[in-house]
């Protein structure tokens, strides 16, 4: 599904460059749920915008679903994000005056989904993440932990190949992240390919592998016995 090779990553401040990604190498199948760990600052973001087309990589090759991913110009690179990827982050990204069904909609709406259609499938996420009742509220009428279940169903709405978390449960307390990281595997389960990127070994253990990233580089890739979330509430 992913395949990398190679991959550099720097950024320029003035006259200086800060190497980030120095050489990254690894792949992942469908069905996959890894996690990418790292200390702060190692370069997990930046990894993740890479591998979501949020950003570009300076050398290396990157290769998503079989399709070589280089120098596409914005128009195709948001067609491959609509069509291929799901993204979930730590602060939600969520549109403070959108309702709950709004947000989870709104993809759709990129993908030229009619509103009638869109409706009864947005309902049919937030079903599937727990939160029928609350399809009319708004961002903050929701706690952390329903707002990221929002978030999940937003991205699930347009029926991603990967879906991208970064940090997902790290603006929640330790109960409300298991109950998010039981949702991911539940959607796991399904089949669906999902990268994880966390700086919490106890988070990394509820995936299948564990990718660890130090000094720009990957020094460890194993895989887990995974622990499922709910065992720890
Ligand atoms: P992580 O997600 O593992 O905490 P990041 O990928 O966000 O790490 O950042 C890796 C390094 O790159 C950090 O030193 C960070 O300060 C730097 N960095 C990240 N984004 C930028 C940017 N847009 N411009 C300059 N430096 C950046
Ligand atoms: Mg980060």
């Amino acid at each position: 599904m992913i395949e990398i090779q190679d991959l550099h990553k720097s950024y320029k401040m003035g006259h200086n460059s800060l190497h980030v990604l120095k050489g990254i190498n690894f792949s992942v199948k469908e069905g996959e749920l890894v996690s990418i760990m790292g200390s702060s600052g190692s370069g997990k973001s930046t990894l993740l915008n890479i591998l979501g087309m949020l950003d570009e990589a300076d050398s290396g090759s990157y290769t998503l679903d079989g399709l070589p991913i280089k120098n596409l110009n914005e128009k195709i690179a948001a067609r491959y994000r609509n069509k291929f990827l799901g993204f979930i982050f730590q602060s939600f990204n969520l549109i403070s005056y959108k309702s709950a069904l709004d947000n989870v909609a709104l993809p759709l709406y990129y993908q030229g989904v009619k509103r009638a259609e869109r409706i009864d499938k947005a309902m049919a996420y937030l079903e599937k993440v727990g939160l029928a009742k609350w399809a009319g509220h708004l961002p903050n009428e929701l706690s952390g932990g329903q707002k990221q279940r929002v978030a999940i169903a937003r991205a699930l709405a347009s029926d991603p190949k990967v879906l991208l978390a970064d940090e997902p449960t790290g603006a929640l307390d330790t109960k409300t992240s298991y109950e998010v990281m039981d949702l991911i595997q539940g959607i796991n389960d399904e089949g669906r390919t999902i990268l994880v990127v966390t700086h919490e070994p106890d988070i990394a253990n509820m995936t299948k592998r564990i990718v660890n990233l130090k000094d720009g580089l990957i020094i460890d890739d194993t895989k887990v016995e995974q622990v499922r979330a709910l065992s720890n509430v």
